[in-house]
């Protein structure tokens, strides 16, 4: 078995409880994806890491400011005087920690879904319900509606062939 590099922790407990980890057809093909994340989230060359890079340094100074501006707000709707300036950088620090989490958890669940459609288990993209035996045609995710690409088109069409030639025909 191969050894888990550092860093493949952080994906997973970032990814802890989400469903379309259970898609995968074995716990091997799920962390060989998760692997793949990482590693295209370290390579300069992609467009990962640069988004990485981004969120990582452009995201929290962004967010402080926005985030600052918005509670100054809420504080004078609040009419909340003489607040501590300490307590008023934790809560920007607070806010832009939340917001930098979700983005990086948002961008790992989509990287996830397009392994899956990689490896020729179709997911929506917009919502990731698993969309196996789904009869092709309907073109839309019975969940949240949206259309699907081409690429998921394609393994609903196949998927229905390789069923229709492994069952009974009658
Ligand atoms: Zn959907």
């Amino acid at each position: 078995m191969a050894p888990v590099r550092a860093g493949f922790g952080l994906t997973s407990a970032t990814l802890r409880g989400l469903p379309e980890l259970e898609y995968f057809e074995s716990p091997q093909q799920r962390e060989a994806a998760l692997r793949e994340i990482e590693a295209e989230a370290s390579n300069p060359k992609s467009f990962d890491f640069w988004f990485g890079v981004m969120l990582t340094a452009g995201a929290p100074i962004l967010t402080f400011f926005l985030s600052r501006i918005f509670l100054r707000r809420v504080i004078s709707l609040l009419g909340v005087t003489g607040l501590d300036r300490v307590v008023e950088i934790l809560l920007v620090v607070g806010v832009a920690w939340v917001t930098v989490r979700s983005l990086h958890r948002r961008g790992l669940i989509s990287s996830v879904r397009e392994k899956l459609i990689a490896r020729g288990i179709a997911v929506c993209r917009g919502c990731g319900y698993l969309l196996r035996g789904l009869e092709p045609g309907s073109g839309r995710c019975p969940e949240c509606g949206r259309r699907f690409e081409e690429d998921v088109e394609r393994i609903l069409r196949e998927g229905n062939r390789g069923r229709e030639s492994g069952g009974a025909t009658g």
